[in-house]
């Protein structure tokens, strides 16, 4: 395959000086010393053609030699290294509060389609043949003396110009489905078009159910990453239009998807909340690798139908307190925001407001009062609770009085 190589800064599109040049002379150098030629590989390069900035995280792959230039940047870094022997690759960090990624320039074999491939190590060219996308497909050697060369095998830089993502070759969907979500991802975070030929090549994996082929972790990885871009709306839109979720798990995704996650995006959510909404809507199963917390979040999310119509008829502050109290947080800022009229009201109340009150009586003042410890204890202090949200009482005078006349009750009842 025919390679051209340009030298900076002569390569247009590129910034010159290009962002961080001196960091990225520096690890060209140490690469040198342990003997191999350095690159800048993939999103970093991508990037900086399209005039975006550099991330904290670097990608650079090496022709040799990866776990010995990942020890020597560590050094001059004052970093940790750790090898991965098994994928020839390693992560040096803290470097500038980012991290540097070392890999070894490798050929990849996919035995079947849809698992992880066999990986052998190989020069520059080889390891650029293995991408997912032609604009992925892009090398700058940071080496001395051929500083700045952009290698561009697959006429990356042309589909940047034409806003186009291309596979680079025709099994490449079959060998690495995942690809699908990766080519919406990029398709839509950098307003480009999927190449009609590319698109062909998807919809018809998509329809041969060739992602029910992956690992659910490997699916929810990807889903993973949509949700923490901040188009995922748009993102998740494709995907269902696609129906990709449709292949992966025989699933038919409810209408409320999309107006859920549009309510989402528009409001101030925690970063996983997309994600664990998500996660509440799929066929979740015992071997989808989630969290504890996920799992909980999710099912809470997925089992709130069945409280809504109680909170939404609740009249009183405590009657919403008891039906919320149960839900861990996550699910909570999700209802917040997937919720709509008095149900998303309550949530709210429940969040803001409710869930921050604490009787001021302690279960040590009931002891003090006489009451000794055992189940009235906990139904004396709920009681309290229940009074404070309800407005019954106002003052911890008031409270006082009334954890006195409670504990006498239970001791009139013995
Ligand atoms: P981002 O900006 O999201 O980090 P990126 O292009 O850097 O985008 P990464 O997931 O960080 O994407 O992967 C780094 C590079 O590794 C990609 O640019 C691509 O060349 C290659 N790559 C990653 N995943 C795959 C895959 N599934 N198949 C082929 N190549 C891949
Ligand atoms: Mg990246």
């Amino acid at each position: 395959m025919a390679s051209s190589r340009d030298s900076h800064p002569t390569i247009p599109g590129l910034p010159s000086p290009l962002p961080s040049e001196h960091l990225l002379r520096l690890l060209g150098r140490i690469v040198r010393e342990s003997g191999s030629r350095a690159f800048l590989v993939g999103g970093p390069v991508r990037d900086m053609l399209l005039g975006l900035p550099l991330g904290t995280d670097i990608d650079i792959a090496v022709e040799r030699n990866p776990a010995q230039v990942g020890r020597a940047l560590a050094r001059r870094f004052g970093a940790e290294f750790v090898f991965h022997r098994r994928f020839l690759s390693g992560t040096v960090s803290p470097v500038d509060s980012g991290r540097i990624d070392i890999s070894q320039t490798r050929t990849e074999i996919y035995p079947r389609p849809a698992v992880l491939p066999e990986v052998k190590p190989a020069n520059v060219d080889d390891d650029l043949v293995r991408r997912d996308f032609t604009v992925n497909a892009l090398a700058l050697d940071i080496t001395p003396g051929t500083f700045g060369s952009l290698i561009d095998p697959h006429s990356g830089r042309l589909d940047l110009a034409r806003r186009i993502i291309r596979v680079l070759h025709p099994d490449s969907f079959t060998d690495d489905p995942t690809r699908i979500f990766r080519a919406i991802r990029f398709a839509v975070r950098l307003g480009f078009e999927i190449d009609p030929d590319t698109l062909s090549l998807m919809r018809r994996c998509i329809r041969d159910r060739v992602p029910a082929r992956l690992s659910p972790e490997r699916i929810l990885y990807e889903l993973r990453l949509i949700c923490s871009e901040p188009l995922v709306l748009q993102m998740m839109e494709a995907v269902l239009k696609e129906r990709l979720l449709h292949s992966c798990f025989d699933w038919q995704a409810p209408r409320s998807l999309l107006p859920g996650l549009q309510r989402l995006v528009s409001s101030p959510a925690q970063p996983d909340s997309a994600y664990i909404y998500l996660l509440s809507l799929l066929p979740v199963t015992r071997r989808f690798p989630i969290t504890k917390l996920e799992r909980v979040a999710a099912e809470a999310i997925r089992d709130f139908p069945a409280i809504r119509d109680r909170l939404t008829r609740a009249r009183r502050p405590s009657t919403v307190y008891r039906l919320l109290k149960p839900l861990p947080a996550p699910a909570l800022v999700v209802l917040s925001c997937t919720e709509t009229g008095k149900a998303r009201k309550a949530v709210r109340l429940y969040i803001d407001r409710l869930s921050r009150i604490r009787s001021s009586v302690t279960g040590a003042r009931l002891q003090r009062l006489g009451l000794r410890p055992g189940p009235a204890f906990r139904r004396v202090l709920d009681r309290l609770l229940e009074a404070k949200l309800d407005r019954k009482v106002k003052t911890a005078a008031e409270e006082m009085a009334l954890a006195r006349r409670l504990v006498k009750q239970r001791q009139e009842r013995g």
